[in-house]
């Protein structure tokens, strides 16, 4: 007896999204829009394909391994990953989709842009979030090399963290938390000894994603006699070959399995300083910036892949007699899923004009502060919707959705992590009370929501603005209390209004 109908599988993940078509078209130039179908058209084929297959695998089988012990007995602290681990990293990373952010598309003789890379990862996150997230450590790795590396650094290293299959590539990596401290990043104690024209790290780092993939990561660590907290902490960049560095052990995690999140213990390890001594905290704020994009971008990934999942399962299972989508709940749930995640990508993807605007040097003040803003509160919507999606598409599948046969526990294991990494909310909530109370954001927020309705929407805004003021007017203890269910409401109002005026 057959008792699904097997149309579960979707082809391309890209040609089958017209909403994301849609706004790519909007947001690119004709000639990169041309450009960008016609290889996401490639891209999306592949990652609903065997992008899709090997993820599964590396989930269940094929996880990364920490070779700790070469057959002599040397401690050589290498990563082993799969080999379809290792195809899905050459053809993602021959897209472009850090590369072209920074350097020449060869065929357009000019660079790409953000909204190019993160539909690529908007993409390949539906089938692989674990992944997406080396690639978005090696973006925020470009940023930081691009933005503040000397010229004999960035000379060395940013061709290989830009590599586009024409030279060697060295994946990046980020790391700033510590046993004592993840949110609290003024609490790191990494120390660097300088000597000569570079240093020599010491000390642990407890969360380090990519560790043994990357070739650089970019660590921040504490010069000797740098004053206490986030101000004295420096950025340095650490090449990982035959560096004087150990991997304790690789984290057992929940989801995301794809990625190698170490122990990593510096015993000396050669480090050189990037930018002034000192300002390593700031430029980590402005890459975790777009990390958060990236996070929020996974975070549609997976609210993508599990509407789709969940679709196609109603219209393939029978109950009583029927297809479960021609139920009125069901229908109903659809609808809500839908319209949900066209209103966040939108607003995403208008999110990433202004960061594009900013990272162009084009924005003004009240643009960085609005920046900021939207980064966090779409950060935080986005994560939490994904985990809500992530169960909807669970409950669509009735017993099947627990089952790791389908996708539908992967997604919710994987989103699940998406709420902790780049900032909790209560970490986002606090950017909130800094905005507001440092740079007047609830007015720039207020006046650009004016903007966008054109005109409509005005009740709804008058009253935004009248709790934003209540607010802002708080003590800090109020302000805390209220952040959280503030920046729900002020995202959904944002998604409602962009959606509108699509
Ligand atoms: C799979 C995985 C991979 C990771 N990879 C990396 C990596 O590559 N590089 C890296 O640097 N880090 C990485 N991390 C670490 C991650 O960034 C931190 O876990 C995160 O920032 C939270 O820090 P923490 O774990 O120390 O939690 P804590 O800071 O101890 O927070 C615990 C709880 O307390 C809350 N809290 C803290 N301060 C406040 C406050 N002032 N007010 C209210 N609530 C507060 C937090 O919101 C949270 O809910 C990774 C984590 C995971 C799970």
């Amino acid at each position: 007896m057959k008792v699904l109908q097997e149309k579960i599988r979707q082809h391309n993940f890209y040609e089958e999204d017209e909403f994301l078509q849609k706004l790519l078209q909007q947001y690119m130039t004709p000639e990169l829009f041309h450009y960008a179908d016609q290889e996401l058209k490639t891209f999306g084929r592949r990652v609903a394909g065997p992008i899709d297959e090997r993820a599964k695998h590396t989930d269940r089988e094929g996880q990364p391994r920490l070779e700790r012990y070469d057959k002599f007995g040397e401690e050589v602290s290498k990563v082993w990953v799969n080999e379809g681990y290792k195809q899905t990293v050459k053809e993602t990373y021959d897209t472009g989709i850090v590369g072209y952010v920074h350097k020449d598309i060869p065929e357009l003789g000019k660079k790409g842009t953000y909204t190019y890379s993160f539909a690529q990862g908007y993409v390949l996150s539906q089938a692989e979030p674990g992944f997406y997230c080396p690639v978005t450590l090696t973006m925020a790795t470009a940023y930081l090399l691009d933005h503040y590396a000397d010229e004999d650094l960035k000379e060395a290293y940013l061709p290989h963290v830009l590599a586009t299959g024409d030279t060697e590539l060295y994946e990046g990596a980020t790391f700033l938390t510590e046993r004592q401290g993840g949110s609290d990043v003024g609490a790191n104690v990494v120390e660097a000894v300088q000597d000569g024209d570079h240093y020599h790290l010491y000390g642990e780092k407890y969360f380090a994603s990519n560790a043994g993939m990357c070739g650089v990561a970019m660590v921040l660590a504490r010069t000797e006699g740098a004053p206490e907290g986030s101000r004295g902490l420096s950025l340095f960049l650490v090449p990982w070959e035959g560096n004087n560095l150990r991997i304790r052990r690789l984290k057992d995690k929940l989801g995301v399995r794809a990625v190698p999140s170490a122990e990593v213990e510096f015993t000396g390890a050669k480090a050189y300083l990037v930018g002034e001594a000192d300002r390593g905290f700031y430029y980590m704020m402005e890459a975790l910036n777009l990390s958060r994009i990236c996070n929020a971008v996974a975070s549609l990934g997976i609210m993508r892949r599990s509407y789709t999942e969940a679709l196609h399962y109603a219209e393939g299972r029978n109950a009583f007699g029927r297809r479960l989508v021609d139920f009125p709940m069901i229908q109903q749930t659809l609808r809500k899923l839908r319209v949900k995640l066209e209103k966040e990508t939108a607003a995403i993807f208008d999110m990433i004009q202004l960061y594009e605007k900013v990272t162009e040097g084009e924005a003004t003040p009240e643009d960085e502060v609005l920046n900021r803003l939207l980064i966090a509160i779409m950060k935080k919507e986005s994560a939490e919707q994904s985990i809500a999606f992530a169960h909807e598409a669970i409950e669509m599948h009735g017993g099947n959705g627990y089952i790791e046969d389908f996708v539908t526990p992967r997604l919710l294991r994987d989103a699940q992590v998406l709420t902790v990494w780049e900032g909790t909310a209560n970490i986002l909530a606090l950017e909130l009370l800094r905005l507001v109370n440092k740079y007047g954001a609830h007015t720039i927020f207020i006046d650009l929501l004016r903007e966008k309705a054109e005109g409509s929407k005005q009740q709804e805004i008058d009253r935004m603005e009248e709790r934003l003021i209540y607010f802002a007017n708080r003590e800090q203890v109020e302000q805390e209390l209220e952040a959280k269910s503030l920046m729900k409401d002020m995202a959904c109002l944002y998604e409602d209004v962009i959606y509108e005026k699509l």
